[in-house]
């Protein structure tokens, strides 16, 4: 378990190398859904943006002004990556998920879905994009 310092420096460095991760990993994002992992949902093969348009634009107060699983505080609307700028996708990756990312927020407002630190609109805790990171707890295992 590190302490508080190198967690934070492990962060920043995430964050700082996050989007060129994205828009390298962009052309290699599984389009299929990996049905085996959280959200349980149909094996059939969809779009990786199928679940677009049930997610809204915008985030509730409660979720855009609340820290991320680990504490990460979400960015200013304006400087949010868009889902298709993180790759976003419907579905885990390789077992990866938002619910196990450390910018993940959690719902707040009991609608199922939560929100995200670095990326824009209302996040799948099922979902996965190429910003994702472990967290802590799953670092220090
Ligand atoms: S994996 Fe999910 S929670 Fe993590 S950065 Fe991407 S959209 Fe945000």
């Amino acid at each position: 378990m590190g302490d508080g310092t190198s967690r934070g420096s492990r962060r920043r460095v995430l964050r700082a190398t996050g989007w060129g991760s994205a828009v390298v990993l962009a052309g290699c994002v599984s389009v299929g859904e990996d049905t085996s992992q959280a959200g349980g949902e149909s094996s059939v093969d969809r779009p990786a943006d199928w679940c677009f348009d049930r997610l809204d634009d915008t985030v509730p107060d409660v979720e855009a002004n609340a820290t991320s699983i680990d504490g990460v505080e979400r960015k200013p609307e304006g400087e949010l990556a868009s889902k298709e700028e993180a790759s976003y996708q419907c579905g885990p990756a390789d077992g990866d998920h938002c619910g196990t990312c450390t910018y993940y927020i959690d719902d707040r407002d009991g609608d199922a879905v939560g929100a995200c630190t670095e990326v824009a609109g209302e996040i799948r805790s099922s979902d996965w994009c190429a910003l994702w990171a472990p967290r802590e707890e799953i670092q220090d295992e």
